[in-house]
């Protein structure tokens, strides 16, 4: 088997500097330009590469890892920040999914997903978390009060750090009377996503994974001896496992992985730094805000006294600019002791969104594997299935993982998933519209 298809760079978008300044570590490794051979071959240093690249060479295995650009140039580096120990889909949804006992594994892995980033950054001196009090989730409109509630008691009932809290106690904690209610989830975290990244890459350098950076990996063989061979532009690696762990950056590794998902393009925004005064009242105890509506609603601070906001802009296309009016209109009507608002840098990045928004490990060839569609959940996401990644190998038995062993499977009419994405998100900003006009 061999396939031959030519990395393309489709990010029309730097890693956002408000990140950079603050993930200081270097990361540029030379490119592969000899024939090297592993154990394993890990493609892609986002969170799921590294993980993966730390777990297998943990248990002895040789490691190489190719970055097409740089560690975090993906996802990884561009995200929102907060590592939340839930799924988008509901606990009922996930049971019927996957069903009672394996959907149970599911929801307690997922629940202690902050826990699994939290024992990485403390194992590798990663400083990559902040000081944050957690996630408080706010109730957009009335309707979803007794949602938020029976998501608290849910949660309770299984011994978490959560709670309800009324409009009065809610506007306390953020400093902001614009919720109706909302949860406080104590187990989240608030991190740099690329300090992240970066620090678990440069971990898995020191526990001895051969690192190359600018060395996408371009062409797949298979030798006949059953081992893979994979040909960069300037060298190769012969190995009996690869790991594909470039989520919505594939571009042509492997025959129809990228019609696994729908490539939907997220956007950040950081403002210039503003006076400590006025920042004193707003999120006094650091907690990050999402809420109920469909569409982007992350509002945080930034260590560097920025404002940083999860906002829109165009899903689908790879031209186009951040909607900063609707993000400023935003972040006056949550604070406005915030009179006048200025941004420093918008970015964007790619998400890898299932149909089903479950994620999938996915047994590609015998000795190939790969990871994706974690659908804007990747955080924690990644860094389990990069240790789950870890199990799978020609010789182990997979029913033990956490998440079933998956064969590709593409979406019908990939092509049109695009129009289908951009209408979904506008019929979700026409409810979430209709949904604050009537709060
Ligand atoms: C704007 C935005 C906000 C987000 N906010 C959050 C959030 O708040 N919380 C959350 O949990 N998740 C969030 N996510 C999702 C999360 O960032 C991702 O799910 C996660 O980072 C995916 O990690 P990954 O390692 O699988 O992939 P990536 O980080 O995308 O890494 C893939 C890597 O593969 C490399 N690559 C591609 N092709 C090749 C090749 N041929 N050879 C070698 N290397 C290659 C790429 O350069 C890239 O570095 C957000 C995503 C975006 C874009």
């Amino acid at each position: 088997m061999s396939f031959s298809v030519p990395f393309t760079a489709h990010e029309p978008c730097n890693i956002p500097k408000s990140y950079r300044v603050l993930a200081s570590k270097s990361v540029e490794r030379e490119t592969l330009s000899s024939s090297i051979e592993a154990d394993a071959l890990v493609v892609g240093a986002g969170i799921t590469g590294n993980t993966l690249a730390i777990h297998l060479a943990e248990a002895g295995k040789s490691v190489v890892q190719l970055e097409a650009k740089v560690p975090g140039w993906g996802g990884s580096g561009r995200a929102f920040g907060s590592v939340v120990p839930c799924h988008k889909n509901t606990e009922p949804a996930i049971i019927r999914h996957y069903g009672e006992q394996r959907g149970t594994r599911v929801i307690d892995a997922i629940a202690q997903g902050p826990a699994l980033v939290a024992d990485l950054l403390k194992r590798h001196n990663i400083d990559a978390a902040f000081d944050s009090g957690g996630w408080a989730f706010g109730a957009h409109t009335k309707a979803f009060e007794k949602t938020l509630q029976k998501r608290a008691e849910y949660w309770q009932s299984r011994g978490a750090d959560v709670e309800y809290l009324d409009a009065q106690k809610f506007s306390r904690l953020i400093g902001s009377d614009y919720y109706q209610a909302g949860i406080v989830d104590r187990r989240a975290l608030s991190i740099n996503p690329l300090a992240y990244a970066r620090g678990l890459f440069e971990a898995a350098h020191e526990i001895g994974v051969s690192q190359y950076t600018n060395s996408p990996a371009v062409r797949l063989k298979q030798k006949e001896s059953g081992n893979w061979q994979v040909a960069t532009p300037h060298g190769k690696v012969e190995c009996q496992n690869i790991y594909i762990c470039t989520n919505a950056y594939t571009k042509g590794i492997w025959p129809g992985l990228e019609k696994g998902f729908v490539p939907v393009r997220g956007w950040g925004a950081t403002t210039t730094t503003i006076d400590s005064e006025v920042l004193a009242d707003i999120l006094p105890e650091n907690h990050f805000i999402t809420d109920t509506r469909q569409l982007w609603s992350g509002i945080r601070k930034l260590p560097s006294d920025q404002m940083h906001l999860g906002i829109g802009g165009p899903a689908v296309r790879t031209n186009g600019k951040a909607d900063l009016k609707t993000a400023s209109k935003r972040l006056k009507e949550v604070y406005p002791s915030l009179k006048s608002i200025e941004w420093k840098e918008s970015w964007s990045g790619w998400i890898a969104v299932s149909t089903d928004q479950f994620p999938r490990i996915l047994r590609l060839a015998n000795g190939v594997w790969a990871a994706h569609g974690y659908s804007g959940r990747g955080l924690a996401m990644a860094t389990l299935l990069g240790k789950e990644l870890s199990f799978c190998n020609v010789e182990s038995d997979l029913e033990n993982l956490i998440l079933p062993v998956e064969k590709l499977s593409r979406i019908p009419f990939h092509k049109l998933s695009p129009f289908g994405a951009a209408m979904l998100l506008r019929w979700y900003a026409f409810t979430d519209y209709l949904g604050v006009q009537n709060r």
